[in-house]
């Protein structure tokens, strides 16, 4: 329902295509930086390109990486030889792999499947990167993968979807232990509850 003629409804239509921005916030947010001057509405808009044009996904676990255009990309903890390759934490996004570095307690690699199953949001297994985790686990020696999802209604699916795959490889699998605070995620979780929850992860039964 456009309300607004031209730029300014454009300007709200493209803001209410982001995460977790309704109608109204669009029409905030469009109407604050229509205030704004002009140069830093221009540092606004260069950011985003700078990024879009420096920043692409690791080849392998699909952290974010430096080298747009660059299909051959890893990231920083990909090219880090001292991490063990034997153990990969499953996370949902890239923010996810910030917030387990915090604790301080996991030395081993990533694998970011870049979202989570939810059936209400048309996402199945196959627009996540499932079949690319399913890749690494002959070349790089997995011995185990903890799923380390959101403790919500689809990070739980994703893990038991996850288990229910993984089982028949006959790789450990764990789940980080319950004692999150349910229904948010992990971004959100403090260090300390972040680093336990990872010490405390379980065998899960597929
Ligand atoms: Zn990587």
């Amino acid at each position: 329902m456009a309300v607004y003629a031209g730029p300014v409804q454009d300007l709200i239509d493209e803001l209410g295509r982001l995460p977790g921005i309704g109608p109204k916030s669009a029409q905030r947010i469009a109407f604050h930086l229509l205030k704004l001057a002009r140069g830093d509405a221009q540092r606004l808009a260069n950011a985003i390109i700078e990024a879009k044009d420096k920043v692409t996904f690791c080849s392998r676990c699909f952290n974010i990486a430096e080298g747009a255009g660059d299909t051959d990309a890893l990231c920083s903890i990909c090219s880090d030889e001292r991490r063990d390759p034997t153990v990969l934490c499953v996370v949902e996004e890239p923010r996810d792999i910030v917030a387990v570095e915090k604790t301080g307690e996991f030395r081993g690699r990533y694998h970011v499947l870049q979202g989570a199953i939810s059936p209400i949001e048309g996402v199945g297994p196959d627009q996540l990167r499932v079949k690319e985790l399913l890749g690494r686990l002959d070349d790089e020696r997995v011995q185990e993968i903890i799923l380390c999802t959101n403790p919500n209604i689809e990070g739980e699916a994703t893990a038991l979807y996850l288990a229910r795959l993984l089982k028949p490889v006959g790789l450990r699998i764990t789940r980080i232990a319950s004692g999150l605070p349910v229904g948010g995620d992990l971004e959100y979780a403090d260090e300390l509850t972040l680093g336990r929850a990872l010490e405390g992860r379980r065998d899960v039964e597929g």
